[in-house]
């Protein structure tokens, strides 16, 4: 069976994802660790301490897609428990993976969740002082709309910060990570969690995500100020980072 994710539009791609995330949902942590051999705990590691979140109560940050949790309890540590963290995410798999590491972690105060779509957040404008989405973007159908939403729920001076896979900028690693993705993930998947296919998603997904200045010319169309980006190891992955001033 194939999902076929090379031809599905904005309308189909939706159901899709979210049946690739309710498989892998209780997989999802390990499956990580080995996909990336651990490189998402240090780029994570990364864009939380870009974000830099003040030791201060009453400070709000939503992290959408936020899935199992990992940049929300990343910014309540950085915060040191101070912050209050909203997990948003499609998929309620994804959510109570999150809200069971969250309880064995003591992290319950500091945090919610809600299950929603990036592209509709339910919540009022400026309500945040942070945006953050971390693998998450490219699996919304429609990106420009979700990044009008992360426009709106920020307050003035807020700050956006998107950590997603990106164009691998340096010759060899290229072709030794295009190799690696195509062929070694889809393979682990099946080993590990019985099934290559939601990984075959997940790798094409990022085949098509679109490259780095072209996404940062999107976050400054949706209204945001002062795009940056940084690449992390050789561009596997690239932090996007703007402000709404
Ligand atoms: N941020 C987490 C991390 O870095 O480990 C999870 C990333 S996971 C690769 C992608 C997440 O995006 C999944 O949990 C999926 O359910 C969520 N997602 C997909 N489409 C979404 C949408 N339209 N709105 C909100 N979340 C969505």
């Amino acid at each position: 069976q194939s999902f076929g994710f090379r031809t599905v539009d904005a309308g189909t791609k939706q159901p899709l994802v979210d049946e690739v995330f309710h498989k892998v949902a209780k997989r999802y942590d390990l499956m990580n660790d080995i996909m990336s051999a651990g490189m998402h705990r240090v780029w994570k590691d990364a864009m939380v301490s870009a974000l830099n979140p003040p030791k201060r109560a009453g400070w709000t940050s939503l992290d959408v897609a936020g899935g199992t949790g990992d940049i929300a309890f990343r910014i309540v540590e950085a915060s040191q428990r101070k912050a209050h963290v909203t997990v948003l995410d499609i998929n309620g798999s994804m959510l109570s993976v999150g809200r069971e590491r969250a309880e064995k972690r003591g992290l319950l105060d500091n945090l919610d969740f809600v299950e929603a779509n990036a592209e509709a957040l339910p919540f009022d404008d400026e309500r945040f002082d942070a945006y953050t989405i971390a693998f998450g973007i490219r699996n919304v159908p429609r990106i420009d709309v979700a990044l009008a939403e992360a426009w709106r729920v920020l307050k003035p001076g807020g700050r956006f910060l998107c950590l997603e896979f990106s164009e691998v900028e340096m010759p060899l690693l290229d072709r030794a990570y295009e190799a690696w993705s195509f062929n070694a993930i889809p393979a682990i998947g099946k080993m590990v969690a019985g099934d290559g296919e939601p990984y075959r998603y997940l790798v094409e997904s990022i085949a098509k995500f679109p490259k780095q200045a072209d996404f940062a010319a999107m976050i400054e169309r949706a209204g945001f100020e002062r795009v940056t980006f940084r690449n992390f190891t050789g561009g596997i992955a690239a932090l996007h980072s703007g402000w709404k001033l």
